[in-house]
């Protein structure tokens, strides 16, 4: 296989480089460096089947000239940071919508028919049940980023139905584990390196959501690539448990061997506007094809703040 994976220089992008390396794949990862991470892919980069191109998504140009030749692409790159769309309101449109657009034209010029796509829970909203499946709609995102997820989607299956491609869509939950630049851990250990004795947590703490371990994640998306062969292939990525932000916060000062913090609550149920604050995936179309999470929601939560703790 030759790979082509934008945003292999981010988080799970290049956790999931990683795997395709390691199974003797032969990858180009296309990254802007925006958040994404050169000392992530250090190790595949005296590999020859590793090529490593720093350019944006947004220039159409040199998407098309690099995508050339490859048989997938694994599009991963956005911005990921949910709550930016509260103050910059073109940021979803173009690095959800447009780019994903130019990732598609650059493909079809180029021949190119096979697409693994990054979507989100968010895409779903606010649910009246909270284990929401595939099939649940109308699909009406209440944050930009999921407007841009959403857009990207409704692409992604329009280049489906009218140029024949073939497309895999993964609506992720909360992803967390080594390499995570962003997040609820993330700010958690800063905010605690800052000042050990309070922590700010947004919302109420009561939101409760499932969080995924990365390595999950990456062996989800290439089980459902490798198991499933519909013209376009939508699946939850997601555990069957889930985690309170309060439960996080508490792990996260156990782990960093804290005592007597004290945690303040901004208050309201959202963290931000635009946060879902309870939700569950039903991963059971993803389970029926075999694959299962290997770590619960709790148990993901605590390997990663492992993970984060370890490398700082
Ligand atoms: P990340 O920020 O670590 O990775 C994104 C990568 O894309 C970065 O390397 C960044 O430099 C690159 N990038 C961004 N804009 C680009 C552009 N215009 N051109 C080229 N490269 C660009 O984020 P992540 O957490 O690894 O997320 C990866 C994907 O998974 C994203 O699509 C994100 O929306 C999706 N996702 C993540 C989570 C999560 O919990 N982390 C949950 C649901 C969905």
């Amino acid at each position: 296989m030759k790979a082509f994976v934008t945003g292999g220089a981010g988080f799970i992008g290049s956790h999931l480089v990683d795997k395709l390396m390691s199974r003797g794949e032969t990858v180009t990862v296309y990254d802007n460096f925006t958040s994404g991470k050169q000392e992530f892919l250090e190790q595949h980069m005296n590999n020859d089947n590793f090529s490593l191109i720093e350019a944006d998504l947004l220039d159409l140009d040199t998407v098309k000239k690099e995508i050339k030749d490859h048989d997938v692409v694994f599009h991963i790159a956005a911005n990921p940071f949910v709550r930016l769309g509260e103050t910059q309101t073109r940021l979803d449109l173009e690095q959800g919508a447009i780019a994903t657009y130019n990732i598609l034209e650059a493909m079809r010029l180029n021949n190119i028919k096979k697409i693994v796509f990054s979507s989100s829970s968010v895409v779903y909203a606010e649910t009246p049940d909270i284990s929401i499946p595939e099939e649940y709609g109308p699909t009406l995102p209440i944050s930009m980023y999921g407007a841009g997820k959403l857009a990207a989607e409704g692409l992604i299956s329009a280049f489906c139905g009218t140029f024949g491609f073939q497309a895999w869509i993964y609506r992720f939950a909360n992803v967390v584990g080594i390499r995570g630049t962003h997040g609820v851990i993330v700010d958690f250990i800063d905010k605690l390196n800052k000042n050990p004795g309070e922590l700010e947590i947004l919302g109420d703490g009561k939101q409760q959501k499932p969080y995924l371990h990365a390595c999950d994640v990456i062996d989800g998306i290439l089980h459902g690539y490798e198991h499933s062969n519909e013209q376009l292939n939508l699946f939850n990525l997601g555990c069957d448990s889930n985690t309170t932000v309060t439960r996080i916060a508490e792990m996260v000062v156990e782990e960093m061997g804290l005592k007597n913090v004290e945690f303040k609550y901004t208050g309201g149920k959202r963290g931000w506007a635009g946060d879902i604050p309870r939700f569950q995936l039903d991963a059971s179309k993803m389970n029926k094809l075999g694959w299962k999470e290997n770590y619960t929601s709790d148990e993901a939560v605590r390997k990663a703040i492992r993970e984060i703790l370890d490398n700082l």
